[in-house]
């Protein structure tokens, strides 16, 4: 069997809900770093007709394509989403607006040119908004809608973000089955330099059948890697999210979220190497089972310095991080390579 299968098995087993079309399937406020500083933001999840990868299997990890609408939204429900999200920003001065889809912004199947292209226009003559961030796969990354991109938001900054996962197409094709390779995303961050746009990439620290040190090797290399191609580097953490493949390998025990004691390590080791490329991480779901985790007395404190180290960029902020676990996490360091990723302890 292969992956894809594997994956598009589990998904066929789960039922997207119907549900409003005209409202987004999320919205928050938070903050992000912007030209070094902090900046407040509102991220926008547009319920869209879904990612048409996950929805033919797609990545082993991820469970946003049951966010999706359970019937193509139209232009004006779109529409009325943003009108919706903006709605949240009306108390703030400035903010930078990141754009989701649980897919790709670009996908024109998802949302057509005509409201991306009135979207845009909104979000030019909306002088509180510096920086628009929007999500894509490579593939749908062309001139003619960098170019678009680069026009329409009159003096705002426009980047798009992009799931690389890791820099290696080995552990990208047979641990997540995303589907495009490292070139193709050179090619897309390539292409968006051209016209001014630029490029966040999103690392994923350790998808399935990977060790913990194995794992961390391989964010790091790929921070080497993708760092000429990159104006940001986000490093997200696995979870194990609901109807996913990771989820099922969860249950049988063969996967454990990463500890976070492990991109600490990264996030020191990563910015000593590169101390002008902006490089974060969001520790989502921290703590918890289905997150990455230490053990319950320290995860909530080295969740908060991982957070206040991506806003300040300063890894002076985990100097004071001791807990007895870090003993035990250094000995799973040592051994899980013997059990490619499975379980040795919670
Ligand atoms: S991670 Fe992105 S590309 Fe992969 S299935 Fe999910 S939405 Fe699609
Ligand atoms: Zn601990």
């Amino acid at each position: 069997m292969t992956l894809n299968k594997a994956v598009l098995d589990i998904r066929a087993r789960q039922r997207i809900k119907p549900s409003v079309l005209d409202k987004p399937s999320a919205v928050w406020t938070g903050v992000d770093l912007f030209n070094g500083r902090e900046i407040k933001t509102l991220t926008i999840i547009f319920k869209t007709s879904g990612c048409r990868w996950g929805q033919a299997g797609g990545c082993t990890m991820c469970g946003y394509v049951y966010d999706s609408a359970h019937t193509a939204p139209s232009p004006a429900d779109l529409e009325a989403q943003l009108d919706r999200a903006l709605r949240k920003a009306d108390g703030l001065d400035e903010f930078m607006l990141k754009i989701f889809t649980s897919g790709s912004f670009f996908d024109e199947r998802e949302i057509a040119p005509q409201v991306r292209q009135n979207i845009l226009r909104r979000l030019a003559d909306d002088n509180r908004i510096p920086k628009v961030l929007a999500e894509t796969r490579p593939e749908f990354v062309t001139d003619e809608v960098m170019d678009e991109c680069k026009s329409i938001p009159g003096g705002t900054k426009f980047e798009i973000a992009i799931g690389l996962e890791t820099s290696s197409d080995l552990i990208r094709k047979d641990s997540i089955n995303k589907g495009f390779t490292f070139a193709d995303f050179v090619r897309a961050s390539e292409t968006a330099k051209k016209h001014g746009v630029t490029t966040k990439a999103y690392l994923m620290l350790k998808p399935p059948f990977i060790s913990e040190a194995g794992a961390m090797n391989d964010i790091l290399r790929s921070v080497d890697d993708v760092a000429q191609y990159a104006d940001t580097i986000s490093i997200n953490l696995c979870n194990v999210q609901r109807g996913t493949f990771v989820e099922s390998l969860w249950q049988k025990g063969q996967y454990r979220p990463p500890w976070l004691w492990s991109i600490v390590e990264i996030l020191k080791k990563a910015k000593l190497a590169h101390p002008d490329l902006a490089i974060m991480s969001d520790p989502v779901g921290a703590g918890s089972k289905r997150g990455p985790h230490n053990c319950k007395k320290c995860s909530y404190d080295v969740a908060d310095a991982i957070r206040k180290f991506s806003i300040t960029q300063d890894t002076g902020v985990f100097d004071e991080l001791a807990c007895d676990c870090m003993e035990l996490w250094k000995k799973v360091i040592e051994l899980d390579d013997l059990t490619y990723g499975s379980t040795i302890t919670d």
